[in-house]
């Protein structure tokens, strides 16, 4: 048993099976709510608002508007590494939880499994649920510890 997951995410491997699982539950599907999909497919890594907006030259409300959508629904995720706004992803496959290093910025990405060992360890000492899917565990990352001696 994992601990981590949200309870309503839906599955799916590819945009047609995500287009299918909203009409499922009812979701209508708008213009600007599928070309935010389509960014989300194609961008293979989490991204911003921003990102998305300016890839579809929409305006950055209106992707709000349908991120959020989106994330009521299953579909999509945020997470937020590093300073700045939350970054969108898809979690049909699964929830990712994150390692992030706070001097290069980079994000290693986690099966919640992988995980569990060390939720565990905080739930019987602190009574503590941890979950690691909306904001990560940051630190420093292997590599900057070689090169920062640190
Ligand atoms: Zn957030
Ligand atoms: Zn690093």
């Amino acid at each position: 048993m994992t601990l981590a997951p949200q309870a309503n995410r839906l599955a799916f491997r590819s945009f047609d099976e995500a287009v299918a699982a909203l009409r499922e539950r009812g979701m209508r599907l708008s213009t600007a709510r599928r070309l935010a999909l389509e960014a989300l497919f194609a961008a293979e890594r989490p991204v911003s608002a921003e990102w998305i907006a300016e890839r579809l030259k929409i305006e950055l409300t209106s992707v709000y508007r349908n991120l959020e959508a989106l994330e009521r629904n299953g579909i999509v995720r945020h997470v937020h590494l590093g300073h700045g706004p939350g970054l969108y992803l898809l979690v049909g496959e699964g929830e990712r939880e994150y390692l992030y290093c706070e001097r290069c910025g980079s994000a290693q990405a986690l099966e919640p499994e992988q995980l569990d060992p060390v939720r565990e360890q905080i739930r019987e000492r602190f009574g503590h649920r941890a979950r690691f899917t909306h904001f990560p565990i940051v630190g420093t990352c292997a590599a900057c510890q070689v090169a920062g001696g640190a």
